[in-house]
């Protein structure tokens, strides 16, 4: 291959190299999106999660008030009976039992009375507990919903970007040799990249040094180098910014 090709052929190398890592940039953004997604989406659940507790704990609340009903029923029941049976007292001492009996009936129904008083109190709560959740849960998947039109956008964006790249990819594909391709193509595989500046006789992909013999003809610029320990192919930066000569 003559001088002036090499130096082309390595120009439309360098020109793949970009073009493919920012391919490989659009792809990256591409993926991370639903995974962001999955990682907003947590807020929403979470908020889901504590709506339905906080659901269950209200029912719990108006399970017991419902029993507290059933004991205040009971105990006026009770109550009736009481008063009923004092009309059959025979003796005095038996009328100041039963009295004793009513009044403590009386105490124990105005006991439930005030259980019931408070669980209407937590009851009051657990609504409070539920609304609030209830907003925090609409919230959470209002912001969701907003990050997902975003990132809708932005996927849509880098999906343009991607293919913008692919077009351009395949411009400079044609301007190089097949028999390259294929070296470029298999350190590409290998690496996730396939042209490397040397500098300071280093190779920038492995950071191995090069051989005395490799540094020579790397300079000399007639072929297209690669390294020997990655395969990566070579160049020097200061000749391709060196004009023609
Ligand atoms: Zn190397």
């Amino acid at each position: 291959m003559p001088e002036t090709d090499t130096r082309q052929q390595t120009f439309q190398l360098v020109a793949l190299g970009n073009v493919d890592k920012k391919r490989a940039d659009a792809q990256l953004l591409i993926d991370a999106v639903p995974r962001m997604l999955a990682s907003r989406s947590r807020d929403s659940r979470e908020a889901q999660a504590n709506l339905d507790a906080a659901k269950a704990k209200h029912q719990g609340f108006q399970a017991h008030l419902k029993s507290l009903e059933l004991d205040l029923g009971a105990k006026e029941d009770e109550l009736t009976k009481a008063n009923g049976n004092l009309m059959s007292a025979t003796s005095n001492e038996q009328y100041t039992l039963m009295m004793a009996e009513i009044s403590r009936r009386k105490e124990e129904k105005g006991a439930v009375e005030e259980a019931i008083l408070e669980q209407f109190d937590v009851i009051k709560q657990g609504e409070r507990m539920v609304a609030e959740a209830s907003a925090r849960l609409a919230e959470a998947q209002q912001e969701y919903a907003g990050f997902e039109e975003k990132a809708r956008l932005e996927i849509a964006d880098h999906q343009k970007e991607l293919a913008e790249f692919d077009e351009r990819r395949e411009q400079v594909r044609k301007a190089i040799a097949p028999e390259v391709l294929v070296i470029y193509d298999r350190a590409y595989k290998a690496h996730g990249d396939a042209i490397v500046p040397c500098e300071g006789n280093t190779c920038h992909g492995c950071f191995s040094t090069l051989t005395p013999n490799d540094q020579n003809r790397l300079l000399g610029g007639k072929r297209l180098m690669t390294c020997k320990v990655c395969q990566r192919i070579l160049y020097k930066p200061d000749a391709l910014h060196a004009s023609p000569g």
